[in-house]
């Protein structure tokens, strides 16, 4: 069997054994190495956006320092979900390998299935989108998008120190 698919199977077995979640592992795989890896912990964490596929892509974030993770494969012991999928590619991960598929995770349970077939425009709305609007403007105008504002409070708190210390010497 494929060696990163049974690391990812390894993952969702310990998840089960400490009843942090469902049958779900997951690991992130650059260049034949294992950056990323998490299973199934919605039941843990108390929080429904903890898949495997979520955690282990957050895993290999902060592991590698991006948000990018183009060249990156997948590897999952079910097929992902609305969420992961999006998540997925959100992180620019061309590959994905899944074992089960949508049909074997809803026999047990899960809602995948449906997720995917359920029209989304019941349950959307658009509302005050001239207002939204500015905020898009706001934001498309800014030149350099991922430099850092400077952080004023912070500054101030540095010019105060320094002033203190001043004082401190005379
Ligand atoms: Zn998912």
């Amino acid at each position: 069997m494929n060696f990163f698919m049974q690391k990812a199977i390894e993952e969702a077995e310990s998840g089960i054994h400490q009843r942090h979640g469902g049958p779900f592992g997951c690991v992130v795989v650059k260049n034949g190495e294992i950056i990323g890896k998490g299973h199934n912990e919605v039941l843990k964490q108390n929080d429904p956006t903890c898949h495997g596929e979520m955690l282990a892509i957050r895993d290999a974030c902060r592991n590698i320092g991006s948000y990018d993770l183009s060249g990156c494969e997948l590897y999952t012991t079910a097929e992902p979900c609305p969420m992961c999928l999006g998540a997925i590619m959100w992180a620019n991960i061309g590959r994905v390998f899944y074992g089960c598929n949508i049909s074997d995770t809803d026999a047990i349970g899960f809602r995948d299935e449906k997720f995917y077939n359920t029209d989304k425009t019941a349950m959307l709305t658009e509302t005050d989108r001239r207002e939204c609007l500015e905020l898009f403007d706001e934001y498309h105008n800014i030149a350099d998008k991922t430099k850092k504002r400077k952080n004023q409070a912070y500054t101030l708190r540095k010019i105060q120190s320094i002033c203190l210390f001043a004082f401190y010497l005379y």
